[in-house]
């Protein structure tokens, strides 16, 4: 989903994700709530192809086009899941 700018006259400039042309000319801004105009920017391009950009992409799509899952729920009572890692970084990444 593509990125706008709002400027807000009190605040600051702010960016909004919303699908393709269903961003209007105006929005209030979510700090102070005055009217805020949409900027004209360049696209950025660059950002489309990361890692994190795909995460958010992803994870808005998954609000209105939730995954199916397949297979069974995986059986209680065998003990801890198997350690394939010692990294406790590896911890934090998102379960599929
Ligand atoms: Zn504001």
């Amino acid at each position: 989903m593509p990125i706008y700018e709002y400027s807000c006259p009190g605040c600051d400039v702010y960016e909004v994700i919303r699908g393709m042309g269903a961003a209007p000319a105006e929005d209030a801004c979510p700090t102070c709530g005055q009217p805020a105009r949409r900027r004209i920017s360049a696209p950025h391009l660059a950002r489309t192809g990361t890692a994190a950009f795909q995460l958010i992409d992803s994870t808005e799509r998954s609000a209105s086009e939730p995954r199916v899952v397949s297979g069974g729920l995986p059986s209680p009572g065998r003990g801890a899941t198997p350690t394939y890692t010692t990294n406790p970084l590896h911890q934090k990444l998102p379960r599929p």
